[in-house]
């Protein structure tokens, strides 16, 4: 009996101890990172809005041939602009021009040509691991397929595509483990086009895209700027992955993961790193997909089983996107340059660089992770696969309660492929498991699915 209270004394002890060694070790800024993030220019990123706006019409219908209007000037002015930023980091960047025929669709009344300008920073010691970060060049007044009027789009999505060159920009001055592609898409009105092709030729090439960010009404509309969500942007992500299959979904409905995918854990870390750069502009987490009725080029990849966010204003003004620029009953219409903060912008694009620069130098996220259920106990054993990276350090198990939001508990595990959480039910908390490497860089969180 007496024993059998010690042992009880001891795993008591042992969990205690455990947990104090757990509490979140307080993480410090990078400061190659911090200095990188004030070298972006919010006088830049104007100056790449007011360009893209002074093409009059982006429509991807709209003209293809002129030198200063329609969506042919944004798109040739956009591959221009990355070729000088390869220029000066001595060719750095592929850069490209990703054209194909679009079929008649819903929205495309004619076979159309579509063109994404992408520009690519290949990784130095992992460059077939990918992080993609978009904003959609095109715009539209209040008809989709009208493309003679003036459809400025300065906010949607002007506001984007200046974000990813200015972060193209001040991220090509520095070099990554992983490569980064810098990408801006056509036909995102017309049906979210660009971003589909782009999605499925990733598929195609089994391109090992990690994660995907995209930038869509960033401008921070100044309608809202005594709103008390000011300094914040949302950030969202669906929960139950739009790929799952049914037998992943029969799991979920047992034992849970709807607050799980791969894009939330991705939303996470997001969070967890605007918290540590950026305390006064915050993330808002959203846990959905997108907003009611709206959609955005992070659906594409999603669907294609690709970690994807979306990053959006936290208010948005409706008589300030997708309008005929006019003044109707005495009321100003259009999405045009004034309602954007260019300091806002700079904001969101420091958010999505740090994210960047973080999961780019960081290992690959644990792939194959399990959580053992081949047998009831009050432990918790997780396995994963070895990551190959050189500067691996190792891993660290994160968990929280089941009805926390985030992540708030981590412990190094070191360099091995399964630990057994001692005295921790696999029932009473969710567990992850990420990759650190020896400067410390994390990678986002893989949840585990259960085996035998
Ligand atoms: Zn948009």
């Amino acid at each position: 009996m007496k024993s059998k209270i010690i042992a009880a004394l001891a795993l008591c002890f042992c969990v205690l101890v455990l947990n104090v060694f757990a509490q979140k070790s307080k993480e410090k800024p990078n400061a190659e990172i911090t200095k990188m993030l004030k070298e972006i220019s919010a006088k830049r990123i104007e100056t790449d809005i007011r360009k893209l706006v002074s093409f009059g019409n982006r429509n991807t219908l709209s003209e293809q041939d002129n030198p200063t209007r329609g969506i042919g000037a944004a798109r040739d002015w956009i591959f221009a602009e990355f070729n000088k930023i390869s220029s000066d980091c001595g060719n750095c960047l592929t850069v490209e021009k990703q054209t194909f025929l679009q079929p008649k669709a819903n929205r495309i009344p004619e076979p159309t040509n579509l063109t994404n300008v992408i520009a690519t920073l290949r990784g130095t010691t992992n460059p077939e691991r990918v992080y993609v970060v978009s904003g959609h060049y095109d715009s539209m007044c209040s008809s989709p397929t009208d493309a003679k009027c003036d459809a400025p789009g300065a906010n949607d999505d002007a506001s984007g595509t200046a974000a990813v060159i200015e972060m193209a920009r001040v991220m090509s001055k520095r070099k990554y483990d992983a490569t980064i592609v810098f990408m801006t898409v056509a036909g995102e009105e017309q049906g979210l086009l660009g971003a589909t092709y782009f999605a499925q030729q990733a598929v195609e090439k089994k391109m090992d895209i990690e994660a995907m960010f995209t930038n869509d009404i960033i401008g921070g509309v100044t309608t809202f700027k005594n709103s008390p969500d000011r300094n914040s942007v949302r950030v969202f992500s669906e929960g139950v992955p739009s790929n799952e299959t049914q037998p992943e979904g029969a799991t979920r409905r047992s034992v849970g993961g709807e607050n799980d995918s791969a894009s939330r854990q991705l939303a996470r870390f997001v969070k967890e790193t605007a918290d540590l750069y950026s305390p006064k502009f915050r993330v808002m987490m959203i846990y959905r997909r997108d907003r009611y009725g709206r959609g955005g080029d992070h659906i594409p990849f999603v669907e294609r089983g690709f970690s994807a966010v979306r990053f959006t204003e936290p208010n948005e003004d409706y008589d300030h996107q997708h309008q005929n620029v006019r003044t109707e009953n005495g009321k100003f219409y259009g999405d045009t340059i004034e309602y954007v903060d260019f300091e806002y912008v700079a904001n969101v694009t420091r958010i999505n660089a740090a994210s960047l620069a973080h999961l780019a130098n960081a290992p690959a996220r644990p792939k194959n992770v399990g959580i053992v259920t081949a047998r009831l106990g009050n432990d918790t054993e997780l396995k994963w696969d070895a990551g190959a990276e050189t500067d691996l350090a190792g891993y660290e198990i994160v968990w929280r309660d089941t009805v926390s939001p985030v992540w708030t508990n981590s412990q190094t595990v070191g360099n091995v492929t399964n630990f057994v959480m001692k005295g921790m039910s696999k029932d009473n908390y969710f567990f992850g498991v990420r990759a650190v490497d020896k400067a410390g860089n994390k990678s986002f969180v893989s949840f585990p699915r259960p085996v035998r």
